[in-house]
């Protein structure tokens, strides 16, 4: 199978284009690497860098059977610095990506958010899980608009794309983590890779807000499986699909735990809250069950001694 994955050197990406290469398919990287490395050497392999709303010109005459598009930035505090780092993509690149797969009949996997339903305001203890049909309440004029509504608009692109008889699927990823996430920006990513730098150093983990807010982490060879998964389904494929780990878990628990996994008393420091973050985030994940015979195989414990571990 001839498979182009764009934002293929990025963290979701290297792991999904591996997979793909130790199966046996071809396939082609188009990435601009702002916030990722070329790493992946392959016979198979075919990197070309440029910009995901230039594919047409960068790969005229490049035919693929699918087409995963996974390039955008996805650090928060990168991209409300830096809107135009996820609206490009997101929008005017998806838009472009849907110009090449009507050409060549390809597929397409987009990989859009949890984001999309929004800063959910939800102030219970725990989060409700949300699935695909649920209207999420939520605020939408809000700092983290940027991406939330890009990755909306991605999605209706790829919905107006198949109404036109093409295949295509948008996966809402729900904080996908694993080893050399954030690399090109340690410090300033997620909480994963943050927490594993402190703990690295002997420094404090530092918590945005209270540490109330909760959050499921999915590991990425999980989120891997799901997308090769959709990329070989042979049925109709939903608009839209959450992948995530159900099993939630508070930031100040999440804090401890890595404290305790990693026998380093380093203490927190509080920080003041994001703006606009949403405060649960819980993925009802029983579409995900039911067609595609998916479950999240690695749980939260196993998650973190694994990036402590491997970095
Ligand atoms: N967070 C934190 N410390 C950090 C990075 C993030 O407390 O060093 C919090 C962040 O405010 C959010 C949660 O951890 O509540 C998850 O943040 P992340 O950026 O990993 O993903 P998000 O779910 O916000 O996209």
């Amino acid at each position: 199978m001839r498979v182009l994955v764009t934002g293929g050197d990025g963290f979701i990406g290297q792991y999904l284009v591996n997979n793909l290469l130790q199966r046996g398919d071809h396939v082609h990287v188009l990435d601009n690497n702002i916030t990722s490395t070329p790493i992946l050497i392959h016979e198979n392999l075919t990197r070309v860098k440029g910009d995901v709303c230039d594919i047409l010109e960068i790969l005229p005459d490049y035919s693929p059977n699918v087409i995963v598009h996974l390039a955008s930035v996805a650090i928060p505090k990168l991209y409300m610095e830096q809107p135009d780092l996820v609206i490009r993509p997101n929008v005017f690149g998806t838009h472009e990506v849907c110009k090449l797969a009507e050409k060549y009949s390809a597929r397409i996997i987009f990989a859009s958010s949890s984001e999309v339903y929004g800063s959910i305001i939800d102030d219970s203890a725990i989060g409700t899980a949300i699935s695909e049909s649920d209207s999420s309440i939520s605020s939408l004029l809000s700092a983290r608009t940027p991406y939330s509504t890009a990755k909306k608009m991605g999605e209706e692109i790829i919905r107006s794309f198949t109404q036109k008889g093409h295949s295509a699927c948008s996966v809402r990823l729900f904080n996908v983590v694993g080893p050399n996430m954030d690399s090109a920006v340690i410090g300033y990513g997620r909480v994963i890779p943050n927490f594993v730098e402190s703990i690295r150093e002997l420094r404090p983990l530092t918590i945005y807000g209270n540490g109330e807010q909760t959050r499921c982490f999915l590991w990425i060879e999980d989120a891997v499986t799901a997308l090769v998964n959709l990329i070989d389904y042979g049925g109709e494929l939903p608009d839209a699909i959450n992948v995530g780990h159900p099993q939630q878990i508070s930031i100040l628990s999440l804090a401890n735990k890595f404290q305790e996994f990693s026998n380093a008393d380093v203490g927190i420091i509080f920080s003041p809250k994001l703006p606009d973050e949403p405060k649960h985030r819980c993925p009802d994940i029983s579409l995900a069950i039911s067609m595609l015979n998916w479950r999240p195989t690695v749980d939260l414990d196993e998650i973190i001694y694994r990036v402590l571990d491997e970095g």
